[in-house]
This record gives C-alpha cells, sequence and structure tokens, in this order.
C-alpha cells in the first residue's frame, strides 16, 4: 500500500504556478498579503533525485524603493521585507543609543537620516499596503480556494514516459464509486430508521440485533409465546367458526379456511357456521366440506334480520343510500353492504344456529393467517376474563359514520353510563390535532409523556413571561396581550359549538378493532345493554342514512360497556385481509420445528404449499409468534399511520 502510494506520489507532475494575483498568510497567519508572481521568474525546476518539481519562487529582490512587483514573492518577500525592516528598525536604535551614548549633544549623521528615511519610507509602505488589502475573509477566502482549485486541477499524473493525464480525469471514476457507495449507505441507514417504527429489525449499523417492540404486560399479554405442542386431547370451549359469505365467494371463502385449518384447526377442529342471505348451494357445500373434518352448518338468515326494519320507509332509505352513492363514501352507495353491517352489528349473534355457543371467531373471505396457533384462544379468552379479542385496530372514514358518536354518546348519557379507562381509546386525546403531537402515534407511551410535559411547560413559561410583561408594558399593550389570549379561548369554544361531532368535549377518534377478524364471547352482544345501544342506533336510521359498519359499533360497544383487561390484543397472531396486514416476528428459542399439513399427499400444489410454509422467518428479540412466514409487499400495520396501536398500548401500560 505505501509503495503503491510512493509510485504513485512519485508520477505527479505538478503545475508552474500562473501568473496571478493572490492572498497569503504573514507569519502569524492572521494577515492576508496580496503577492504578484512573475511567471518568467517561476520555471520549473527539476528536482531530479524526487522526480518532483516545484516552482521556483523569485527572491526577494533587494531594492527598498522597489515596487511592490520587484519586492514579492511567494510570501517569502512579505517575510523577508518583514525581517528586513526588523532589522533596520534594531540598527537605528542601536545606532541611536551608542551614539547617544558617546556623545549626548550630537546630532544625527547623513548616513543615519537617509536610514531613517529608507525606513519611515519602509513602514509607511507596509502601513498602506495593508490598509489597501481586501477585509471581507469570504472573499479572500473564495479567492484562496478557487486559487487552489485550479492549482490542483492542474496537477497531471503521468501514465508512461511521455504519456499523461490530469489527475481529476484519474481519480474521476474512483471518486465517482465512492461517492455511489456513500449514498447507497446513507439510504440504507435512513431507511431502516424510518421504516419499522415497531418493529425494529435492527438498522443498518444499529449495535442492537432486530427486535420486535415490545409492550407492557400490565393488563394484557399474549396468551402464548412461541409454539407449543398442540393439546389435542384437551376439551374444547364451546366455540364455533362463524362465516358469511355469499355463494358467489366460494374462492375467497375456501382461501381462507384452507389457511385457517393450517394454521389452527387441522389441530383444534373447531365447527363451522356458514350464514348467507340466500340459500348455500351444492358447490358452495360442497367445497367447504371437502376442505374441513370439523362440522359444518349453513344458515340463511332471516329476512326480518337482514331487510330494512319494518318501521323504515323503503324509499327513504334507497334515496339516503343512492345519495352516498353519489358522494363516492366507501361502499356507501351498495345496499348490500349496508344489511350487512346491520346484520353484524345487531343481529348475527340470535341466529339460531349460533345460540348454542358462547365463542365465536368470525372469519371473512380472502383472508390469510401467518402464524401457527398452536393454543386453543377461546380457552385462553375464558381463563383469563377477555371477553373481545383483535389482532388490528385502524381509524375507521369519517364519511361513513359522521353521526354515529352523537348518538353513542347520546346513549351513554341517558343510561348514565360509567365508563372505564376503555371510552377513552375513542376519544380523540388534546394532542391529536396539535402538530407537535403528530407523530405521536409512532412515539412510545414514556416519549408522549415527555412530550406533554414539555407543552405544560412551554404554556407555564408563557404565562409567566405575561406576568413579567405586566409589570413593565403600559396597560394597554397588557390588554392586547390579553385580547389575544382571549381570542384564542373563545376561537376554541366557537370551533366546539360549530363541530357537531364534539359532544361537552368528547369527540371521537374514529379508532375501531377490525372486525373482520374478532374472537368474542357471544353474550356480549346478547346483553340486554348492547341490544339498547343497538335498538337506539337502529332507530336514529344511521345504517342506512349513513353507512355504519359492525367495527365501529362493536369498538364504541366494547368502550361502553368493557375494561381495558376485558380486550384481548392477539398480537402473536399473524392475519391479513386485503391490504392491510398484522404480522409478528417469531419468538426467540422458542420454535417447534414445522409440522407437515399435506391433507391430500397426491396434490402438488399442497405439497408446495407445505414446503413454502416449512421455512418460517427468523426469530427476532421479543418477537411473539410461532412459525410466522409473514407477506413482504405490505408492511405491518402496528406502526403506520392510521392504527390505533399507540393508542391501544398507551391505554394499557405503554412500550417497554
Ligand atoms: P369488506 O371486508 O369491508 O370489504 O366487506 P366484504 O365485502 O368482505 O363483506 C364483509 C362480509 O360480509 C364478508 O364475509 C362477505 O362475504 C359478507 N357479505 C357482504 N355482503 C354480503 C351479502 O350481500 N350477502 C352475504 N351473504 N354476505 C355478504
Ligand atoms: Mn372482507
Amino acid at each position: 500500500m505505501v509503495n503503491l502510494l510512493k509510485s504513485l506520489q512519485s508520477r505527479l507532475i505538478y503545475p508552474a504556478p500562473s501568473n496571478t494575483n493572490h492572498f497569503d498568510e504573514d507569519d502569524d497567519g492572521e494577515e492576508l498579503f496580496p503577492t504578484i508572481t512573475s511567471s518568467a521568474a517561476m520555471t520549473p525546476v527539476n528536482h531530479s533525485q524526487t522526480g518532483e518539481y516545484f516552482p521556483n519562487y523569485p527572491r526577494k529582490s533587494d531594492s527598498s524603493t522597489g515596487s511592490s512587483n520587484n519586492d514579492s514573492g511567494h510570501g517569502l518577500g512579505i517575510n523577508s521585507e518583514k525581517a528586513r525592516l526588523s532589522s533596520l528598525s534594531d540598527n537605528l536604535s542601536a545606532s541611536a543609543s551608542s551614539s547617544a551614548g558617546s556623545s549626548p549633544t550630537m546630532t544625527s549623521s547623513p548616513t543615519h537620516s537617509s536610514s531613517s528615511t529608507n525606513l519611515k519610507l519602509l513602514l509607511e509602505k507596509h502601513r498602506s499596503r495593508k490598509q489597501n488589502q481586501p477585509r471581507s475573509h469570504t472573499i479572500r477566502f473564495i479567492y484562496k480556494l478557487s486559487h487552489k482549485i485550479r492549482y490542483l486541477s492542474a496537477i497531471r499524473i503521468r501514465i508512461k514516459h511521455n504519456v499523461s493525464v490530469p489527475l481529476v480525469v484519474f481519480l474521476l471514476p474512483i471518486l465517482s464509486v465512492l461517492i455511489f457507495f456513500l449514498i447507497f449507505f446513507l439510504t440504507r441507514i435512513l431507511h431502516d430508521n424510518n421504516s419499522n417504527n415497531n418493529n425494529n429489525n435492527g438498522g443498518f449499523f444499529s449495535k442492537s440485533p432486530p427486535k420486535l417492540r415490545e409492550i407492557s404486560d400490565q393488563y394484557d399479554k399474549p396468551f402464548v409465546v412461541g409454539c407449543l405442542e398442540p393439546q389435542v386431547d384437551q376439551p374444547r370451549a364451546n366455540a364455533v367458526l362463524v362465516v358469511l359469505a355469499r355463494n358467489s365467494e366460494i374462492e375467497g371463502v375456501s382461501q381462507s379456511m384452507i389457511s385457517l385449518e393450517r394454521h389452527f384447526n387441522r389441530w383444534f377442529n373447531y365447527p363451522y357456521v356458514f350464514l348467507n342471505d340466500e340459500p348455500f348451494n351444492s358447490t358452495f357445500r360442497e367445497a367447504v366440506r371437502n376442505i374441513t373434518k370439523s362440522k359444518v352448518q349453513f344458515g340463511t338468515i332471516d329476512p326480518v334480520d337482514w331487510n330494512f326494519p319494518e318501521w323504515a320507509e323503503p324509499e327513504d332509505i334507497k334515496e339516503g343510500i343512492a345519495k352516498q352513492g353519489d358522494a363516492a363514501i366507501m361502499y356507501g352507495g351498495m345496499e348490500s353492504y349496508h344489511h350487512m353491517c346491520r346484520f353484524y352489528s345487531g343481529k348475527f349473534y340470535n341466529h339460531p344456529l349460533l345460540a348454542s355457543y358462547e365463542w365465536y371467531w368470525r372469519v371473512e373471505p380472502e383472508v390469510k393467517y401467518f402464524c401457527d396457533i398452536t393454543y386453543d384462544p377461546f380457552l385462553h379468552m375464558a381463563k383469563n376474563n377477555k371477553v373481545y379479542g383483535f389482532t388490528i385496530i385502524i381509524k375507521e372514514l369519517v364519511e361513513t359514520v359522521p353521526n354515529l358518536f352523537r348518538h353513542t354518546y347520546g346513549f351513554k348519557q341517558n343510561y348514565g353510563l360509567n365508563t372505564t379507562g376503555l371510552w377513552d381509546l375513542f376519544l380523540t386525546k388534546p394532542e391529536d390535532s396539535d402538530p407537535d403531537f403528530k407523530d405521536a402515534n409512532k412515539d412510545s407511551g414514556s416519549v408522549r409523556k415527555r412530550k406533554k410535559q414539555q407543552k405544560k411547560d412551554k404554556a407555564k413559561a408563557k404565562a409567566e413571561e405575561n406576568a413579567a410583561l405586566s409589570d413593565i408594558l403600559p396597560e394597554e399593550a397588557m390588554l392586547l396581550e390579553q385580547g389575544k389570549e382571549k381570542g384564542i379561548q373563545q376561537t376554541l369554544q366557537e370551533e366546539e359549538k360549530l363541530d357537531p361531532y364534539s359532544m361537552n368535549g368528547e369527540k371521537y377518534n374514529m379508532c375501531h378493532f377490525w372486525s373482520n377478524f374478532e374472537i368474542a364471547r357471544l353474550d356480549f352482544f346478547r346483553s340486554k345493554q348492547y341490544n339498547d345501544y343497538f335498538e337506539t342506533l337502529d332507530r336514529s336510521g344511521g345504517f342506512w342514512n349513513e353507512r355504519w359498519g359492525d367495527a365501529p359499533v362493536h369498538s364504541l360497544a366494547a368502550g361502553l360497556f368493557l375494561e381495558p383487561e376485558q380486550i384481548h390484543y392477539f398480537r402473536d397472531i399473524g392475519y391479513r385481509h386485503t391490504t392491510i396486514q398484522h404480522c409478528p416476528a417469531n419468538a426467540p428459542q422458542r420454535q417447534r420445528p414445522h409440522i407437515p399439513y399435506i391433507p391430500d399427499p397426491t396434490n402438488k400444489e399442497q405439497i408446495e404449499e407445505d414446503r413454502y410454509w416449512a421455512n418460517p422467518d427468523p426469530e427476532v428479540l421479543n418477537g411473539v409468534g410461532c412459525r410466522c412466514r409473514c407477506d413482504t409487499d405490505i408492511v405491518d400495520v402496528e406502526g403506520k399511520d392510521g392504527s390505533c396501536l399507540a393508542d391501544w398500548v398507551d391505554l394499557t401500560g405503554g412500550w417497554v
């Protein structure tokens, strides 16, 4: 390496400095003096022993009266001139003191007098030169820099004896490669820092190993971390898998069932109930029977539970739905969707085929599970006094539920309900509308607390500042300050009055458990209070005039009637529906070997599929999953905008 550098150095050809005005530093490095170099005096000298070329700077001409054109060199001129000035000055004082010593009355000799005049001239010249210099450091710096760049760009490198190229041309490809790698590394680092707020899979230069962000287990925690040997001999819960679907959705239903069977039900064999507003055809029945060994039942929904309520005016309803279609509200113009939402909000749990069950797990067409569920979630829910379980909590589209909260709040007041902390999960927090808290979802509980405290401190400091101002400012100025404050308060109050969605300062934040996956107790929905709530909502007409989904309805009901401890976050269940997914990392040291699942050993597709699942994702610190293999085309909803998981985590103890 050293040899390489030496050989490189020996091949460098330095340029002769050009005939240019430039600035240089003087001895103390503080002052810059303009110096003019003469190209005629700067012929390169070949230092044959090193092969290097150095400019032959002109020697300072010894003329004390010479113009600056002759008396300067590359800094050397000034230095020697200064030295000369100083020696002249020394001589002068020496001769002055010696003459004073020999004859106190003696006058200056002509030699002394001419010497002193010369000195004065020199000193003046030096002073004036200093004064004439550009004072701006920036200009001097730019000047120096451009000079240096020009000098450097003229350096050449000898390739062969008589062939040389500019050094810049030689270095350009190397520099380009270096810059490319630098940009690549920087973008990697930025990407790693930005993505996976909750799933910290270790940044590019991260010292810590990849890890999943840990949630406090104060109120809720995964029932099982990692894999177990499925306990198939244990008694089952009184539970059922519920699928509402149309005959036309058999493909999507099959996909969901195959996934659920592979990852859970092949061991636990819970029964299925399929519901439809029309009778299921034989194709549908046969197809689902082929997928599972479990008991399956097919039910047709009573038209009373599906169609418009008898007290409603069908024409009015249809008009309301058409309006939502015109307003491009998602599914708003689709009558069947309104039927479905109302059925799932207030009817499904009374279907005769579900009457005997205590628990249900809702399954939709076109869903996918990513991890093996090697334990019985129903039994664990029961054991832990849980009522409702979710995997995804996100925000609803505001335009689908503009008045849902107003009616819910009215019900809460009329019923005289004392809500718990779970109600707060669905309320807009003051910081939600504060730009300082825009990224609050990404912050941990402690960071949010700190930010809150900082806000409080800021407000306190402002109040103190106002108090201090009142002592020094005239009264009118203070009135203006107070007026500003008052104005802000007034605007807030007026805004609240104008905001029809704010009820006594409480406003729905649109968070809801994404109910296409839910594991819950049926008696929660069968309770008198839930049905009173549903009746209140139903009578308001919001299932038709607006497009209230069963997800916000179930969620607000949970907020009204349940405690945070009664809710369970199935963080270990990897789940995807459409373009939203939650998929946990695998728990370290708690994995078990893949258990093949090939119902038909002659089926190549099934063999292929099983091979895919035999290669799970790597284990990750704090991971909770069992043999998960997550889709990589979309990121986990946990850390995404629109997820309400941070609010849930805040409520149940915060991030660890
Ligand atoms: P999304 O998940 O919100 O897009 O809504 P889906 O279209 O998936 O509907 C939710 C559930 O209701 C799915 O299980 C559908 O199969 C079911 N569903 C929706 N509309 C109807 C309908 O008109 N008849 C029946 N039988 N099922 C429906
Ligand atoms: Mn769906």
